[in-house]
């Protein structure tokens, strides 16, 4: 009897490591990990833009504030010239000339500023996609890191009754049959006792020798297996 009890600690105890080992997998296949470090680059990704895009905002202003000094400028020649204080013809075509410099400079200024202010544009649009795109996947992160701890909350109930079935079965078997369990199962990866099935040890597949096999019908004998040396169980 105790060898049966002995056989069915064993199950449960193999049961209890597998689904240990599902808990633990568990985090690894749920797809939290990749779905967390999907956002996290979408997130980067949308800082390193918006950055642009500030900086690419204050040097825009910058310009605007740089083509008004050069109107400015241009302005208070031309009211110069045509104000009739300036006579001197070499000091108009000096003054001619400069107004010419500067209208080709706000000419290169305004090129610039189309140029950044498509850049802002297209960095605007790639901003509003991403933002989408953010949302998404928190979204997809929120629903797979509930399904993980639904998943784990199920796998440890499911821990928790095998645990105190574990208990209940322990407290009916011998200490001296626990502690020898416990001793081969280390051994054995957990596979302590091996079941007889016509005349071959279940952990070892050798055959039993007729001498050896008599001794599996006194219930209360511990015999092993001279090849692997797990416990013997005959079950019916
Ligand atoms: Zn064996």
């Amino acid at each position: 009897m105790q060898l049966q009890l002995l056989w069915k600690l064993q199950e449960l105890d193999l049961s209890i490591s597998d689904l240990q080992s599902k808990i633990e997998e568990a985090p690894g296949l749920s797809g939290v990990h990749e779905a967390k470090e999907y956002l996290e680059n979408l997130e980067d990704d949308f800082s390193e833009k918006a950055d642009q895009l500030k900086s690419d905002r204050k040097q825009l202003k910058q310009m605007e504030l740089e083509e008004q000094t050069i109107v400015e400028h241009i302005n208070e020649l031309k009211d110069s010239m045509y104000g009739g204080k300036v006579t001197s013809v070499k000091e108009l075509e000096q003054m001619q000339r400069k107004v010419d410099l500067l209208a080709g400079d706000r000419v290169k200024l305004e090129d610039k500023m189309l140029n950044l202010m498509e850049s802002i544009e297209s960095l605007e649009s790639e901003l509003n996609d991403i933002e989408k795109q953010i949302n998404q996947a928190r979204e997809d992160l929120n629903k797979k890191e509930k399904q993980l701890q639904d998943k784990l909350s199920d796998l440890n109930q499911d821990l928790e009754e095998m645990q105190a079935r574990r208990g209940e079965l322990a407290g009916k078997i011998d200490q001296k049959y626990l502690d020898k369990y416990q001793s081969l199962a280390e051994k054995h990866q957990g596979k302590a006792l091996a079941r007889v099935v016509d005349d071959i040890c279940g952990g070892c597949r050798v055959f039993i020798s007729s001498a050896h096999r008599g001794h599996l019908y006194n219930p209360s004998a511990m015999v092993y297996c001279e090849n692997c040396g797990r416990l013997l169980v005959k079950l019916d």
